[in-house]
């Protein structure tokens, strides 16, 4: 597949290409132009030359082509799922899900096409102000491996909702199917040059992006180290910035929680996605009292999860992305078993037999007693280990639990209401969640505090990111 710059179809100018890797099997899916430095600009520059004619649309103007995008979505929507599984791995039943949540999160912005504007302000015998909302302009969108589908929709539907024009950085190994949704929106109406998509290297694209004089606004989602690099450009250059950043959720279990679906919530919560999910479950705190029953059907469930090509049927977990994240997953599990930070109660390794040695896979693991000093409580592992720490009571399940530098998400299973409460007060996270983990829903403002990142995306609070507020006042 090519890049899509000005509306059309184009190759990088190095004339390199990057393999697209099918991470289930090893075999070669596609190949996409490794952009460089220029490429990011003409991509600018073609965003830039975009940009007055698209803000002097309506907002019910430009809901009518996201409509029409999120239509045509829907009934591509089994075709779009095997490609989206065929580069990253999921399972079909969740690479289903995420397109559908493109879809929805583009109709969800659609709906709110007649809400933001300006307002009247009457000021006390010495007349009036107004404000008036305007687009920013040229915005660039940066977005990882994990979630590719659902995270192009949360980035590109508020900003071209509010008349700004963008260019989007794909992660190198997750590229095609932003690709493909991208020439669908072309292909419902959207003018040459609203939505421009740059494929190749974070360090060579997306600084390009980030650095360059025309861009006003950055959404980033990432790693927080390479969070914290993409602040420090943006604040050089005076833009906003959006960083939607890695967490170490906690799920906190009580012992009058309802254990089945507690173990139903850290199944979910912990291997969903293989575990590469942002605010997947990353710690699991147990009170004592109820801990080895808990643990015990936990380990059960695990031992049910199918692990296998997502693309076949009856299949719990894929594999991982990529290598780099596989390595990282079997070298940490591999620390904990030589340091004895934890007992490995199930998983711990590659799965035997069948194709699993032509892939990234990895078993889903359980870890137990795990030692405060351990990489899997003081690291966002993000990948298919759940570790699991006992805890006397909720005080100290709490101070464990904010014993992090991240703050993006944290559950809590109870049926107590003093407990839930305490809960909500106390821990450090962008998102509580009472007796569920992981459900987002583009109503829902979402963004973590702490290194979990700056700022919020969907909700309609999201819009006013992507517009830029003008006071006028008035004497009488
Ligand atoms: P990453 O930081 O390695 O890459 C993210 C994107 O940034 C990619 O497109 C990459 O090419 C680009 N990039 C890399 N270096 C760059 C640089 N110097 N300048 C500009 N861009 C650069 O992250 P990843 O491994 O792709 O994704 C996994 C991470 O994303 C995890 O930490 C996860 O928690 C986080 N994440 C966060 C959220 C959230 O909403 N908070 C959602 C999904 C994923």
């Amino acid at each position: 597949m090519k890049m899509q710059i000005g509306g059309k179809a184009v190759e990088a100018c190095s004339h390199e290409f990057s393999d697209i890797i099918n991470p289930a099997t090893g075999e070669l899916i596609d190949r996409v132009p490794r952009g460089t430095e220029e490429d990011a600009e003409m991509a600018v520059e073609a965003a830039w030359s975009a940009f007055s004619d698209w803000a002097s649309t309506s907002p019910q103007q430009r809901a009518g082509i996201l409509y029409r995008a999120a239509g045509i979505v829907r009934e591509r929507k089994d075709e779009l799922a095997v490609l989206l599984t065929r580069e990253q791995g999921k399972p079909l039943t969740e690479a289903k899900n995420e397109i559908e949540g493109f879809a929805n999160v583009l109709e969800y912005y659609c709906g709110l096409a007649s809400s933001f504007h300006g307002g009247f302000i009457p000021i006390h015998q010495s007349g009036y102000a107004f404000t008036v909302k305007k687009p920013l302009g040229v915005c660039s969108a940066i977005i990882p491996w994990n979630m590719p589908a659902l995270i192009m929709a949360w980035k590109i539907s508020p900003a071209l909702i509010t008349g700004n024009t963008l260019v989007l950085k794909p992660a190198s190994s997750t590229p095609l199917t932003n690709l493909t949704l991208s020439s669908i929106l072309s292909e419902a109406g959207l003018p040459a040059g609203v939505l421009n998509i740059v494929t190749g290297p974070g360090e060579v694209v997306g600084e390009s992006l980030i650095k360059n004089r025309k861009v006003k606004r950055i959404s980033f989602t990432g790693e927080t180290g390479t969070g914290k690099r993409v602040a420090e450009l943006a604040a050089s250059g005076m833009k906003k910035v959006t960083l939607e950043l890695g967490g170490s959720d906690p799920m906190l279990v009580c012992d009058d929680a309802n254990l089945e679906a507690a173990v139903a919530g850290a199944l979910r919560g912990r291997f969903y996605n293989c575990g590469q999910t942002c605010t997947a479950v990353k710690r699991l705190f147990v009170f004592e009292s109820v801990a080895d029953e808990f643990i015990k059907k936990l380990e059960a469930g695990i031992r049910n999860l199918r692990v296998g090509n997502g693309l076949h049927e009856n299949v719990d977990m894929g594999p991982l992305n990529n290598r780099r994240q596989w390595e990282y997953i079997k070298e940490l599990v591999a620390e904990v078993e030589e340091k004895e930070e934890g007992r490995i109660v199930t998983g711990g390794r590659v799965p035997e037999g069948g194709d699993y040695s032509k892939g990234y896979f990895f078993g889903p693991t359980l870890v137990v007693d795990v030692s405060e000093e351990s990489r899997l409580l003081n690291e966002e592992v993000f990948g298919p280990v759940l570790p699991v720490v006992r805890v006397k009571d909720l005080d100290e399940a709490i101070e464990k639990a904010n014993n992090t530098c991240y703050g993006l998400g944290a559950s809590i299973w109870t049926k107590n209401i003093d407990r839930a409460r305490i809960g909500c007060e106390r821990l450090n996270a962008g998102i509580i969640w009472l007796n569920q983990h992981l459900k987002v829903a583009p109503e829902v403002p979402f963004g973590g505090t702490r290194d979990s990142g700056i700022g919020k995306e969907n909700g309609p609070d999201a819009l006013s990111e992507y517009l830029e507020l003008k006071t006028v006042m008035l004497k009488t």
